[in-house]
């Protein structure tokens, strides 16, 4: 049955259309289960009343697909909808709920079973097989349709988003495409999808225009070509180490490059002018098919070794493709799972918008977005990327949502949203000049996160009172190997002296989890609670002395720089840290440099930084606490899942206690404490991080003046009472909505939601 399971999954994710992924769903199962009749339901995507349609079905009358309709309670099929649980009738026809309907023409069907296709608890529709002979499908059948249904639902998701799209593309009836998602960067944009992709994800590959057929016939060959000759030179080093059997699926490798049928298949592509890729992925998809449709299942499982061969040839089309492409005007970059690097890839003032399948808010990828000001929509797992290339695309970066083409009604009221988000901008603009100050004159500094050279511009000095994160990893990120100490000495100089005399927060290398270099790459089961942070550079104290002596070096005549330490868990991490900090000072100034030992500080991301925080306190300068991963750490939920992103909170009564916790073992030690989690550029965040007497706020550039604007609207009396509020109630549902009622009441809530 696994086998069955997964030849079916493997299919319809690679099945061209809805119809079809459908047709392969109704016809496998009703072989697989040896029953008379199997068919498909759906729901549409709109709210409303809902109705099941028949899509599919095998063993039915053909008359019916398309026509019959059921609500959700009505028949057994709505029955199943309703109560979103399967039904398993042995004589269907003597239920009340038993609907005569065209759906079997004058056929006799005695036995049911429908399960429904559930996708984020959402009823998407119902599959059922039927029997003529009274027959109670035995528990093996229920749990392997359960298990279908269950796998294939994100399929199905995204072909139905997919079919959507198409038809309002078409002129047929039916709304536009709506992917939900969820926020990553606030603001609004429109422009035309470019779908990024990675050597690996083969299915990804997007239609596009190729550069003539010649040209793209050349490509290939030489793709294939030198894929062969790598395969041939691999199966002979091997051959000391691999039994002759083993090292034969290099051989079949090779065959099928010489042979004809990959060549003809993707020649056929190409011959309609579409590009190399594009050619590669369906000659691919066609034999993975075919494999796939074998019953030997041996040959079967070869289908995996057609797309792995797919990969190889992939790559090595792209590692030709480095020249840099064209992007339209307003792009909106889309992909499985965005990259920082596929963002620099495009011009800044051409990127209009992002969506990424994976990730959530918390997610790195979403955090940059957020300092390039670029509307984004992480965990968009339902986007039908095969179907996107040059399509229209708004992103709703408030919403989380993506409409896939939409129609002039949708774009009108978008292009108003984004000309009021101006207005509003504007009335920001009107905050540059003043101080960060609350009511009854208490003033807390706002700092600047960032990682990206090209941020620092005159008017982030003008705003900021210091830079109170430099993520220095983002630099790493965009190179192709680890940067040598006067290459680092030249990136941490360009901070240091803009920021100069105001203080400079560098972080040392913080990767790992979700942010990883090409050129250093590792694999974890858990990586977020892996090797990340200051764990990776305590093991390689080359990488981290390197690092330290450029910082010290950068700041020579300067003597604005603080060191921060990413991801302490242990005391003994902080001791060797400074050890080594010192061992570099002392280096440097054998070398003859000046420069002072800089303030030294720790980030409190983990419960355990937390319930260390006076023994961490009394060690250190200072103090910043990187709420992004204490939420995540605290709460149990990874940052960077969509599918936990809803109970991600830093608003839950555990962090809040948690932050009042570290700012008085601060105290206690007389040490500053700044918050530089994305929760300090969140207005709600914001006011009860005010009302704690928290003494810096760092964020990204865009959210600066929006901090001020709150700061400015409260007393500090008025925030240190809310916060008392906050601290009494006992989930982060009551909290936020006792924030928001706060924002609105002061006249700010423009700044939480689209419009004025
Ligand atoms: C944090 O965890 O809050 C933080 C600022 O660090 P990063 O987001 O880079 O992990
Ligand atoms: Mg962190």
């Amino acid at each position: 049955m696994l086998s069955t399971l997964r030849r079916i999954v493997q299919e319809v994710s690679v099945a061209p259309d809805l119809e079809a992924a459908l047709d392969i769903i109704v016809r496998r199962v009703r072989t697989a289960l040896e029953a008379d009749a199997c068919s498909a339901y759906l729901t549409h995507l709109e709210d409303g009343p809902q109705r099941l349609v028949l899509r599919a079905g095998q063993g039915v009358n053909p008359e019916a697909i398309g026509k019959v309709s059921v609500g959700f309670g009505e028949g057994l099929v709505g029955l199943v909808a309703q109560r979103a649980e399967p039904l398993n009738l042995e004589r269907a026809t003597s239920h009340p709920r038993y609907l005569q309907t065209i759906t079997y023409g004058d056929e006799q069907f005695d036995a049911f079973l429908g399960v429904p296709i559930i996708h984020q608890s959402r009823v998407l529709g119902v599959l059922v097989v039927a029997q003529h002979e009274g027959r109670r499908f035995d528990e093996d059948v229920v749990t392997f349709l359960v298990t279908l249904a269950a796998q294939l639902a994100a399929s199905i998701m995204q072909a139905v988003v997919g079919e959507d799209a198409f038809q309002v593309q078409h002129g047929q009836a039916g709304s536009a495409g709506i992917v939900k998602g969820l926020s990553g960067a606030l603001g609004v944009g429109i422009g035309e999808c470019v779908v990024a992709y990675s050597p690996e994800a083969l299915d990804d590959v997007p239609q596009r225009r190729g550069m003539g057929v010649e040209a793209e016939r050349r490509r290939l060959r030489q793709a294939m070509d030198a894929t062969r000759d790598e395969l041939k030179a691999l199966s002979e080093e091997m051959r000391s180490m691999l039994p002759d059997e083993e090292r034969a699926l290099f051989d079949v490798y090779v065959m099928m490059l010489d042979g004809d049928s990959l060549w003809a298949d993707a020649d056929r592509v190409l011959e309609r002018g579409h590009w190399a890729p594009y050619a590669l992925r369906e000659s691919i998809r066609a034999h993975v098919r075919q494999f796939q449709e074998m019953d030997d299942p041996y040959l079967a499982e070869r289908a995996d070794d057609i797309r792995d061969l797919g990969r190889r040839i992939l790559m090595k089309l792209t590692a030709e493709d480095d020249g840099p492409r064209e992007y339209p005007e307003r792009t909106v970059l889309a992909g499985h799972q965005i990259s920082a690097a596929q963002i620099a890839e495009v011009p800044t003032e051409r990127l209009a918008g992002i969506v990424s399948m994976r990730g959530s808010g918390s997610s790195h990828v979403a955090i940059l977005a957020r300092a390039l000001g670029v509307p984004t929509v992480m965990g968009a797992s339902d986007l039908p990327l095969a179907r996107l290339e040059g399509k229209e695309l708004v992103v709703d970066g408030y919403l989380g949502w993506v409409f896939v083409q939409p129609d002039d009604d949708i774009k009108a009221e978008f292009v108003r949203l984004a000309a009021e988000e101006r207005e509003l901008s504007d009335q920001l603009q009107a905050l540059k000049d003043l101080t960060t100050e609350t009511t009854d004159g208490v003033r807390i500094s706002l700092m600047a996160n960032t990682g990206l050279q090209t941020e620092i511009s005159p008017a982030l000095i003008e705003v900021s009172d210091g830079l109170g994160l430099y993520r220095t990893e983002m630099p790493f990120q965009v190179r192709d190997r680890f940067p040598g100490e006067e290459e680092q000495l030249g990136i941490y100089r360009r901070p240091l002296a803009a920021f100069a005399p105001m203080p400079c927060v560098l972080r040392t290398l913080d990767i790992g989890g979700d942010k990883m270099l090409s050129y250093f790459p590792f694999e974890e089961d858990n990586p977020f609670l892996g090797w990340r942070g200051i764990r990776v550079t305590l093991d390689h104290p080359e990488i981290f002395l390197t690092q330290v002596r450029a910082m010290l070096r950068a700041n020579e005549g300067l003597g604005n720089l603080s060191i921060l330490l990413p991801m302490v868990t242990r005391l003994e991490e902080l001791q060797q840290s400074m050890a080594l900090i010192q061992r570099a000072h002392r280096e440097i100034l054998d070398e003859g440099l000046d420069t002072p030992l800089p303030p030294v500080g720790v980030m409190i991301e983990t419960p355990a930084a937390v319930y260390q925080i006076e023994a961490i306190a009394k060690r250190v300068d200072f103090i910043s606490v990187g709420t992004n991963d204490l939420t995540q750490y605290m709460l149990a939920v990874d940052r960077n899942n969509e599918r936990v992103a809803r109970i991600y909170d830093s608003l839950h009564p555990a962090v809040i206690a948690s932050l009042v916790q570290i700012k008085r073992g601060a105290e206690r030690h007389g040490k500053s404490v700044s918050i530089c989690g994305e929760f300090a550029g969140d207005p709600l965040g914001a006011l009860l991080l005010l009302g704690m007497g928290i003494d810096s706020l760092s964020m990204s550039a865009g959210s600066l003046l929006r901090i001020r604007w709150v700061v400015r609207s409260f007393s500090y009396a008025h925030a240190r009472e809310v916060l008392e509020r906050a601290l009494g109630m006992e989930d982060g549902r009551s909290v936020r909505q006792m924030l928001v009622d706060e924002l609105e009441r002061a006249g700010i809530g423009g700044l939480i939601r689209a419009g004025k």
